[in-house]
């Protein structure tokens, strides 16, 4: 029988404004519990509500970038339930009149593009946070994220696989970043998952769907999905029936488990939240959030390869993050090669990112440096080697280069007659010293001449000059 995969995603963004959705409490992350509180966000009786400003922008400006209808008077509803981590008892969100409707977002996986359907997206607030003790036995209480501004992104039923959903994923969070509305720190919590996946004979209606939730990584979301996948049509199979209901990941031991019957919008009961106005959104603010929509990841990669010479594999590379692509941005001004600052971006930085453990979002370095090492290797005035070992050392252990490059001797010797000397030297003391590779070489292997530049290029130390090495040699083997 031919079993069809059916999800479709929530992800809860949490915006970087700087204070929160309805008071002036600080949204920044962590801090010492219940410092970042106020009456409002606590919940307490009698207080009001006032909406951030900030907050419709930055939910206008995804649902723009997303292709979405934005609801000209959207309104707010209370979402009723208890949880010890809610001291409202309630969370101000919106469901009959969402700020964005009806969007879509293309994305390519498995060699094809694909079209999502964004059903909506609305704003709300977000809840505390649990700490539970093991060693007390205690659970203890941080409201500091209570009243923190979210968007909710829907999708429609649309996807179908997991490496669907990971460059969905993936193409939310660039979007999301080049907005600069969220850091999109999923360790953190900033951006979650949360996956509902049910399983189908392919042409069937729907089947019963499970909601996996705050999923936090994207190698555990399609961990997750594979597993659910597999045990929904075992299920199926023998037939039995799936139970509709919320399930956790656990990650380290790789399976999930149910936590409770899922709900439907109608055990919420929903009603309209009295203590806001609906929001209007006007042509001139809307006309003037339109100007305010930068330039996206997919209008970049076409400019770099377009007008900067950039390669199309290297513009995908750079622009996967919009800490990458600032950093090109930046070194290709400072610098003015585009190319070599491409180059050294997808090469050396992505190695010494991964070999170090570093994300891109924390991706800091000292860009004066590393443009002042790409103007000197595209100028000639140091090798390869010293270049890459002086950009390490830069990016690593924040070296100052010149220093660097001065202690350690890597400037090329200039092309006078002092270095062609050196050059003469280092050459006529490697042919002397390697009779055999010499013999090959004139004997027709051609290797023998990489060996025998190879052994030059050590003698002269960093400081060699490739070039005239090359010249040398060729000339000293009788070409
Ligand atoms: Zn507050
Ligand atoms: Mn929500």
């Amino acid at each position: 029988m031919n079993w069809e995969t059916v999800i479709g995603l929530e992800v809860h963004a949490e915006l970087s404004t700087s204070s929160k959705i309805f008071c002036g409490c600080s949204t920044a992350f962590g801090g010492e519990p219940n410092t970042r509180v106020c009456p409002v966000c606590a919940g307490f009786p009698g207080t009001l509500p006032k909406l951030n400003r900030a907050v419709v922008e930055y939910a206008v400006l995804v649902g723009l970038a997303l292709n979405c209808e934005i609801t000209r008077q959207c309104k707010f509803d209370r979402k009723n339930y208890f949880y010890p981590d809610l001291p409202k008892a309630y969370q101000v969100s919106q469901l009959y009149a969402p700020i964005c409707r009806n969007g879509r977002l293309d994305v390519r996986a498995d060699g094809e593009e694909k079209s999502i359907g964004i059903r909506e997206i609305h704003m709300e607030e977000d809840a505390g946070k649990l700490i539970h003790d093991a060693r007390s036995g205690k659970t203890f209480m941080d409201f500091n994220r209570c009243g923190v501004p979210l968007i909710e992104i829907v999708t429609h039923p649309d996807l179908r696989t997991a490496a669907q959903v990971i460059a969905y994923l993936e193409k939310l969070r660039e979007t999301l970043l080049y907005l600069g509305v969220c850091d999109c720190k999923m360790q953190e919590g900033s951006l979650r998952a949360d996956v509902n996946l049910s399983v189908r004979q392919a042409g069937s209606p729907p089947g019963t769907r499970t909601e996996m939730k705050n999923l936090n990584s994207f190698r555990a979301i399609a961990r997750a999905i594979d597993y659910e996948t597999k045990r929904q049509t075992e299920i199926l199979r023998e037939g039995g029936s799936v139970l509709q209901e919320t399930r956790r990941w656990d990650d380290e031991k790789g399976f999930s488990y149910g936590m409770r019957s899922k709900e439907n919008a109608p055990d919420y009961r929903y009603f309209p939240e009295p203590d806001l106005l609906p929001v209007e959104i006007d042509d001139a603010w809307l006309n003037a959030l339109e100007k305010r929509l930068p330039e996206l990841a997919h209008q970049k990669r076409e400019r770099y390869v377009k007008d900067c010479g950039v390669s199309e594999k290297e513009a995908v590379i750079i622009t996967a993050h919009k800490n990458v692509s600032d950093l090109f941005e930046t070194l290709s001004e400072l610098s003015g090669s585009p190319v070599e600052s491409a180059h050294l971006v997808t090469g050396e930085i992505m190695r010494l990112l991964n070999q170090n453990n570093i994300l891109p979002e924390e991706l800091s370095p000292d860009a004066r440096g590393l443009a002042f090492l790409v103007r000197l290797v595209s100028e000639g005035k140091i090798n390869r080697n010293a270049y890459k070992e002086t950009v390490e050392a830069v990016f690593v252990r924040g070296a100052d280069p010149e220093k660097y490059i001065a202690e350690n001797n890597l400037m090329m010797l200039a092309d006078d007659e002092e270095a062609a000397v050196a050059v003469a030297a280092a050459v006529a003391a490697v042919l002397a010293e390697n009779p055999g590779a010499k013999a090959d070489y004139r004997a027709g292997k051609e290797k023998a001449f990489g060996f025998l530049m190879g052994q030059v290029m050590k003698k002269l130390g960093g400081s060699g000059n490739p070039d005239t090495a090359r010249k040398s040699l060729k000339a000293a083997l009788g070409e």
